[in-house]
């Protein structure tokens, strides 16, 4: 993940009209969906936005897991 923020931060990209990806405007054709039938086309948007959501719904995950954890050490310094 930090390293697809990095690579839009550095290279420019630009946004494929058929597959709706980004990919690096030095290149001449989208390598995500370079090749790809239609009917594949579909399948891999689906499959981009479930991973995308994978990453955001781990995000939720993390700061929850932290808050508890700031919690539990805040609840164990009042005991201590
Ligand atoms: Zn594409």
């Amino acid at each position: 993940m930090v390293m697809q923020v990095l690579y839009s931060r550095n290279i420019k990209t630009v946004q494929c009209p058929r597959c709706e990806l980004r990919y690096a405007k030095k290149e001449t054709e989208c390598p995500h969906c370079k090749g790809l039938p239609d009917s594949e086309i579909e399948t891999l948007k689906l499959e981009t936005e479930r991973e995308a959501d994978a990453h955001s719904n781990l995000g939720k995950v993390m700061s929850a897991a932290a808050i508890i954890i700031m919690l539990v050490v805040g609840f164990l310094f009042v005991l201590l």
